[in-house]
Formats: C-alpha cells, sequence, structure tokens
C-alpha cells in the first residue's frame, strides 16, 4: 500500500475514534485535542489559593504527514499546551522521538497513548506530591501543618489536622450523632463526613464500630417497610 494511501487510512480511523477534538487543517496537516480522564480531583495550592482539579484542558498535537511516512520515517508533529512548562514539552516530545518506530506501520495512535500515560505519570502525580508537601492551615486551631498530616474533607474540600478533627467526631459520636448527622465541623457546611474519613482519623476499632453499628441501626428503623424480627 502507498504512503498516501496508509495516511489517509489513518486519518479516517483517527476522525472516528477522536471525532469533535480531530481537526484537518489541511490536506497534510491535523490537529488532535488529546483529553485527560482525571478519575479522582485534587487540591493543588498556588499563592496560597487552594483550588481544587477535576478537569485539565487539552493538549494540543498538531501531526504534518510528509511523502516519506510511514514507509521510512514518522511524521513531524507540534505539542503545546499552557500549563506546561517548555521543559516539560520538550522531554514529551523527547519521549515520542524515542518512542519505537516500525517501518511501515502508522505510529500517531499510540503516540497519543504515550502522551497520555506520561501526562498522567508526571504532571498528575507530581501536582499531588506538591500538596502532600505544602503546608495547610487546620480550619479549626489555624496550626499550619504539612498537607499530609492534614485531613482535607472529599466532599467538600476544608481542611483539618487529625488531633482537631478526632476530637470532633468523638464528642459528636457521644452526643448520639453518626451517619447523616455527622456534618463537617465548619460552621454553615452542610456536608456529611464518608465514613473512610472517620476511620482514617478515629483510627479506633471499637469505636468505629459503634459508628457503624448505629448508623445501620438508625438507618434500618428509618425505612418504614421494614419490621424487626421478633427472636
Ligand atoms: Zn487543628
Ligand atoms: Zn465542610
Amino acid at each position: 500500500m502507498a504512503n498516501s494511501e496508509r495516511q489517509a487510512d489513518e486519518i479516517l480511523a483517527l476522525q472516528s475514534i477522536f471525532d469533535r477534538t480531530f481537526r484537518l487543517t489541511n490536506e497534510n496537516q491535523y490537529e488532535i485535542l488529546i483529553e485527560f480522564d482525571l478519575c479522582t480531583s485534587f487540591t493543588i495550592q498556588l499563592d496560597n489559593k487552594i483550588s481544587t482539579v477535576q478537569y485539565l484542558p487539552p493538549l494540543s498535537l498538531i501531526i504534518n504527514y510528509h511523502d516519506e511516512y510511514p514507509s521510512d520515517h514518522p511524521p513531524s508533529f507540534i505539542l503545546s499546551c499552557f500549563y506546561f512548562s517548555k521543559i516539560d514539552l520538550e522531554k514529551l516530545s523527547q519521549k515520542i522521538d524515542n518512542f519505537w518506530f516500525i517501518r511501515g506501520e502508522v505510529c500517531v495512535y499510540d503516540w497519543i497513548e504515550l502522551i497520555k500515560q506520561e501526562i498522567t505519570n508526571q504532571f498528575i502525580i507530581r501536582t499531588k506530591e506538591v500538596f502532600r508537601n505544602r503546608l495547610q492551615s487546620c480550619s479549626i486551631c489555624i496550626d499550619i501543618i504539612p498537607g499530609i498530616d492534614c485531613i482535607r474533607l472529599h466532599r467538600c474540600g476544608q481542611f483539618y489536622c487529625r488531633t482537631c478533627l478526632n476530637h470532633y467526631i468523638r464528642m459528636t459520636l457521644e452526643n448520639g450523632k453518626f451517619g447523616e448527622n455527622l456534618l463537617c465541623p465548619q460552621d454553615h457546611c452542610k456536608q456529611v463526613l464518608l465514613p473512610t474519613e472517620i476511620k482514617q482519623t478515629i483510627q479506633n476499632e471499637k469505636l468505629y464500630e459503634r459508628y457503624e453499628r448505629l448508623t445501620l441501626q438508625h438507618g434500618l428503623e428509618s425505612m418504614k417497610d421494614i419490621v424487626r424480627c421478633p427472636r
């Protein structure tokens, strides 16, 4: 098969895979916007401002075909993305350059997979590390503590030091509040603490079992169609 046919086939395939993020700019050149799946959101702190990241803007990959692709050489490409430094983009380009090219075989889809993988490994994990090592301030005692000793509530993003949150949970449990009534300590915050957050904070099996038992019991009582077994 001639190079031009293989190129046309690859364009058709990529067009059907990437659909609205694929754009043909001229007959030898196209742009693909590469999107990233963040399975969980994460928090970053920049200039004392804490933000939760749930979505990353796409990275742009421009591919330029030439007469010797795919028979002899890979196509040329340009990567651009505003939140990566020039060095990061150069490193990523180098990885693509070093990617094993098989003569006669198209490679753009594999490149995209490589880019996604690299970005998840490098950028996202590194950003999480930044959070863990940065200092955070507890919303109760206002102490400054390293991110790693801090608990960030998943539902509202509030930070607490383990000591304060532990104290709060124990007090609240003693006052007979559990399950859907165990809310984030922040005034006016109506978010419920997750069972995993409670477990991680109190680190006390017995107390946690009590919390689970009370929550279950309460849940069952609130279901009208359940009748207690008399035995
Ligand atoms: Zn605290
Ligand atoms: Zn909250």
